[in-house]
C-alpha cells in the first residue's frame, strides 16, 4: 500500500480527456492511483495519454489514492525541484536505490556483465529479471556495438528487452546535442527528436513494445509514443507535438501521420522491425518501404526480428540491413520443450463439448483459445458464458477499447478464458497462461508455433492442446516437421474419433 507523500513515478494507465480523469500505475507498488485533471500542472499544458511517464505526489482520499501535482517525468522543472526543493526527489530516489541495490544483488552476473547502464539494470531488477534470456545474452552486446541484426526468435523469448535495452543505452550515451533550449525565465526546455522508430504489425504488439520501453527506460527520462490505427489520431498527434525520443508504430497509421506532416523521421538513428514475417504476411511491405525511404540511410542501425525466416524475409533483410549479425533462437530451444503438447482428433461438431469438458479441470487457470474466424470466436464465447465460464474475446471486429478491456480482464483473472483470432492475438503478452487450446488448427504451420508460444512465457511451463479434424492429419504432420517434435495424440477419449 502506498503511504509516501514524496514525489513518485508512474505510468498513465488510461486518461479520458473528455471526462477529465484516469489512472496512473505506480512504479513502486503497481497500485492504481486516481488522476483528476485538476492534478495536472496548469503550466505544463500537457495532454496525458496512456503510457506517459509522469511524477506525482499522492493524497489519500475517501475513495482511495489520488495523484497531486502531476508532471512529466524528466521535465527540466522536475529535475530542478528534485535537486533543490525539500529533498523530495532525493528521498524518493534514495529509497528507490536501496530497494534496487537489494534486488540487484539477486541479479545474475550474466546480466550485470552485459555492460548495461546502471539505470537500465535498476529497471530490469525492478522488473524482477534475474538472468538474461538466450536472445538477450546474444543480442545485447551486438546491438550495443552498433551492429545491424537479423534475429530469428519466437515471441515469448524476451526479444523486446533484447532490442529495447541496448537501444535505450545508445540514446542515453549519445544525447542529441541540440536537446536543451533555453526558454524564458532561465528555464530549460527539452527538444526531443524521434531517434528510434519501431514498426510492429499489430496494435496490441505496438502497445506492448511501447510499455516495455517505458518499463526498461523508467529511469532514463526518455519518452516514447505509440502510434496505431483504429482510434482517433488527435491524442497521438498531440503527444508527438510534445516531443518524443522513441515511437512504436503500426505502418498504416504512421504513414497517415507522416503524410499529414505530423511525423519527422529525419533524425532516426535506430530502426527496429518486429515480427517481420507477420508484417510481410499482412501485406505491409509497400507501407514499410515508403516509411523506410523517409528514414536516414547513412549511419542508421537496423534490427529486424522475425519468428520465421522465409525467403521473402531474407530478400527484405538484404535490402535494409547492413552487414548484419544473425541470431537464431530456433524452435528447438527450451521454450518449446517445456510446453506439453497434445492433439485430439475430433468431429467438428464435438469441439465445443470437448472444450467444455477440458475446462471443467480447475488446473486450467488461464486458457487462451484460438478460433479460425471472428464469428467462431463469438460462438464459443457465448456458449462458454452460458455454462458460467468467465470468458472474453479479442478479435478484429472489436473496437480497440473493447480489445484492451478483454485483455485486462484476462490479465487480472476476471476472465479465465480468452477466445482469440490470430491477428488480434499476435504479440499478446500475458503471464501465466496455463493452457493454449487451438479450437481450430491454423492453415499455416508457423501459426501453431506462435500460438503455443503464448504459454510458457519466459521459461514457465505450459500446456497446448490442438483440436484436429480428420482431414487435417497432413497439417499436423507439417506442424511436427516444423517444430521437429511429435505431438502426442490423445486416444480413447470420450470425444475423440
Ligand atoms: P517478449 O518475448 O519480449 O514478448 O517477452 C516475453 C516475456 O518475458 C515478457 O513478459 C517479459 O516481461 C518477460 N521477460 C523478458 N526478459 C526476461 C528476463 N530476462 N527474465 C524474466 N522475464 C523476462
Amino acid at each position: 500500500m502506498l503511504k509516501e507523500t514524496y514525489r513518485m513515478t508512474g505510468t498513465v494507465k488510461w486518461y479520458n480527456e473528455k471526462k477529465g480523469y484516469g489512472f496512473i500505475t505506480s512504479d513502486r507498488t503497481g497500485e492504481d492511483v486516481f488522476l483528476h485533471h485538476t492534478a495536472l500542472q496548469p503550466q505544463e499544458e500537457v495532454q496525458v495519454v496512456t503510457g506517459d511517464r509522469i511524477t506525482f505526489k499522492i493524497q489519500n482520499q475517501k475513495k482511495g489514492l489520488a495523484a497531486l501535482e502531476v508532471k512529466y517525468f524528466s521535465d527540466e522543472s522536475e529535475v530542478i525541484e528534485s535537486d533543490q526543493e525539500a529533498g523530495i526527489g532525493k528521498s524518493s530516489s534514495k529509497i528507490d536505490s536501496k530497494i534496487h541495490e537489494k534486488i540487484a544483488e539477486k541479479m545474475s552476473k550474466a546480466f550485470t556483465d552485459l555492460s548495461l547502464n546502471p539505470e537500465l539494470l535498476r529497471a530490469i531488477s525492478y522488473a524482477g529479471y534475474v538472468d538474461p534470456t538466450p536472445i538477450q545474452a546474444q543480442a545485447i552486446p551486438i546491438v550495443l556495438k552498433g551492429r545491424d541484426l537479423l534475429g530469428c526468435a519466437q515471441t515469448g523469448t524476451g526479444k523486446t528487452a533484447a532490442f529495447a535495452l541496448p537501444t535505450l543505452q545508445r540514446l542515453m550515451n549519445t544525447p542529441s546535442k541540440d536537446r536543451l533550449n533555453i526558454i524564458n525565465n532561465n528555464k530549460y526546455k527539452i527538444i526531443r527528436k524521434i531517434r528510434v522508430l519501431v514498426l510492429s504489425p499489430t496494435r496490441e504488439l505496438a502497445i506492448q513494445i511501447a510499455n516495455s520501453f517505458s518499463i526498461y527506460g523508467r529511469y532514463t527520462g526518455l519518452k516514447n509514443a505509440v502510434i496505431y490505427g483504429g482510434v482517433g489520431q488527435n491524442p497521438q498527434v498531440k503527444k508527438l507535438q510534445q516531443g518524443v525520443d522513441i515511437i512504436v508504430a503500426t505502418p498504416g497509421r504512421l504513414l497517415d501521420l507522416m503524410r499529414q506532416g505530423h511525423v519527422n523521421l529525419s533524425h532516426v538513428e535506430v530502426l527496429i522491425l518486429d515480427e517481420g514475417d507477420r508484417m510481410l504476411d499482412m501485406g505491409f511491405i509497400h507501407d514499410i518501404r515508403s516509411i523506410i525511404k523517409m528514414v536516414p540511410q547513412k549511419n542508421r542501425q537496423t534490427l529486424l526480428f522475425s519468428a520465421t525466416i522465409p525467403h521473402e524475409i531474407i530478400k527484405f533483410a538484404k535490402n535494409i540491413l547492413h552487414d548484419p549479425v544473425n541470431i537464431n533462437i530456433s524452435p528447438d530451444e527450451p521454450t518449446l520443450e517445456i510446453i506439453k503438447q497434445a492433439a485430439f482428433f475430433i468431429l467438428k461438431e464435438k469441439k465445443q463439448a470437448l472444450l467444455e469438458y477440458l475446462l471443467a479441470d480447475s488446473t486450467i487457470t488461464r486458457a487462451l483459445v484460438f478460433t479460425r474466424t471472428k464469428h467462431g470466436a463469438n460462438r464459443v464465447v457465448k456458449k462458454l458464458q452460458r455454462k458460467g465460464i468467465r470468458t472474453d474475446s479479442i478479435h478484429g471486429n472489436k473496437s480497440q477499447s473493447a480489445r484492451q478491456n478483454a485483455l485486462k480482464n484476462f490479465r487480472t483473472g476476471k476472465a479465465r478464458v480468452l477466445v482469440a483470432t490470430d491477428v488480434a492475438s499476435r504479440g499478446l503478452d500475458v503471464d501465466n497462461i496455463s493452457h493454449v487450446i487451438q479450437f481450430d488448427l491454423p492453415d499455416v504451420s508457423e501459426t501453431y508455433l506462435h500460438r503455443i508460444g503464448r504459454t510458457a512465457r519466459a521459461g514457465a511451463g505450459g500446456t497446448a492442446f490442438a483440436f484436429c479434424e480428420k482431414s487435417q492429419r497432413q497439417q499436423l504432420k507439417e506442424i511436427e516437421q516444423l517444430i521437429r517434435m511429435r505431438v502426442k495424440i490423445v486416444k480413447n477419449h470420450p470425444y475423440t474419433i
